[in-house]
């Protein structure tokens, strides 16, 4: 039986099978197969999700060779690619056509129909999520129909699929919004927490970009500002923090330390006084804690499930390395973040059941009904999904 993991090894799934695909009529033939058959699926992006967004004893489709930019244009700067497109695949090419993502996450790992299917994000204020950027989408449903939505042709399906949780279809292509292809320039600080947090609103206010880690050892903010700059790019690239090179250079981090992470998303307005008392639950409860804590702020949208929907928000992670235990922590943390009307990060850990679901998203039975409109025998639901699902 095949064998499949996720990032951080903490998930693993003995799938029935792990089919690779290569084009579109090989997904629409597969998924009509395993529907025809009473079989269900899941789609593997990266496998970057520490939530068991993936995990499942049906087949796991592996959408790797769905990968590249598909066809740009100019004066809409908007470019459809291949669903298994990592994104740090697709930051040169769009950059040749003088495009660019507006935003993306702490890595450029993930597969863009896997960042997008979860709500990834950056951070930035008046930025959104990258899901929030999607303006087409084709998909399998299914019943193996091939299906072009946006919000202008099949705009409900496409209301749903914009941010997925990879239960309403196989998507094969993503159509993205861009931008002109722009430089910036990174500046990175450090400051014991208590001289950093007075700055806080003027940081995330003032800067295209603001993030911090808090190191609980040493209660010293590792941080950072980036904004747009008309400075030549330096080559080669400087360590993090004192990089000065184009969008797609800069934005994304190396991060090789494997760890588990729960985030959860707070009301902007929320977010110092929720960090303040994370740190000092760790300081009470959790001395020891080796792992930092990491802020950042994402702008609100209009996605049914995102984490920012309808809110400006101030995104807290929590991390453990996978050799530790981490629920005793988690849970802790999360019982902070509920406090603080926090939405959990798809991707990432959290113990929220549907009810907890039900009340955080005015949308949410509204998302599964739509769901189940082209998927009524629950097709591409897993466990996990199954478990979340409104009676
Ligand atoms: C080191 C690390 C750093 C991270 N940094 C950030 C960050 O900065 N910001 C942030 O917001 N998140 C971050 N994450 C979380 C990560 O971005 C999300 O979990 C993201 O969904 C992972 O993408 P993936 O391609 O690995 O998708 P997977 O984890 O493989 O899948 C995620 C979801 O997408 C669905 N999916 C994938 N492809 C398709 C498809 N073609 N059709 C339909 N559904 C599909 C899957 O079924 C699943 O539901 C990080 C994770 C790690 C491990």
């Amino acid at each position: 039986m095949p064998r499949w993991n996720n990032w951080s090894g903490r998930h693993v799934a003995r799938p029935s099978d792990h089919v690779f695909i290569r084009s579109i009529d090989d997904a629409a033939g597969l998924v009509k197969q395993i529907s025809s058959s009473g079989q269900t699926l899941r789609v593997a992006g990266a496998g970057h999700s520490h939530s068991p967004l993936v995990p499942t004893d049906g087949v796991i489709v592996d959408t790797s060779g769905l990968a590249g930019v598909i066809s740009t244009d100019a004066s809409s700067q908007r470019a459809w690619v291949w669903s298994g497109s990592r994104i740090f695949a697709l930051g040169r090419p769009l950059h040749d056509q003088g495009l660019a993502l507006f935003n993306q996450g702490d890595i450029d790992q993930q597969a863009i129909a896997g960042a997008i299917s979860t709500g990834t994000h950056g951070t930035g204020h008046t930025l959104k999520n990258v899901s929030s950027a999607v303006t087409g989408l084709q998909l399998i449903t299914a019943d193996g129909t091939q299906v072009v939505c946006s919000d202008k042709t099949e705009p409900d399906l496409f209301q749903a699929a914009r941010l997925s949780l990879g239960a309403v279809g196989l998507i094969t292509q993503v159509q993205l919004q861009l931008r002109s292809a722009y430089k910036l320039k990174e500046n990175g600080f450090e400051r014991v927490f208590d001289d950093l947090t007075p700055d806080l609103e003027t940081l995330c206010t003032n800067h295209r970009h603001f993030e911090f880690f808090w190191h609980p050892q040493n209660d010293i903010a590792v941080a950072k500002v980036i904004d747009e700059t008309d400075e030549d790019p330096s080559y080669p690239l400087a360590q993090e923090g004192r990089r000065c090179g184009w969008n797609y250079e800069v934005l994304p981090n190396h991060r090789p330390h494997k760890h588990t992470e729960m985030e959860y998303s707070v009301p902007r307005a929320n977010g110092p006084e929720c960090l303040r008392d994370i740190r000092d639950l760790i300081r009470k409860r959790f001395p020891t804690m080796r792992w930092p804590v990491e802020y950042r702020t994402v702008a609100a949208d209009d996605l049914m499930l995102s984490m920012a929907s309808n809110r400006a928000t101030v995104t807290i992670s929590v991390h453990q390395g996978i050799d530790e235990p981490d629920e005793p922590y988690f849970r802790a943390c999360e019982e902070v973040f509920k406090h603080h009307l926090g939405r959990p990060h798809w991707g990432k850990v959290n113990y929220l059941s549907g009810a907890d679901f039900a009340a955080l998203y005015p949308a949410w039975e509204q998302w599964w009904t739509l769901r189940d409109r082209v998927d009524p025998d629950g097709v591409f639901l897993n466990e996990w999904l199954r478990g979340i699902r409104p009676d």
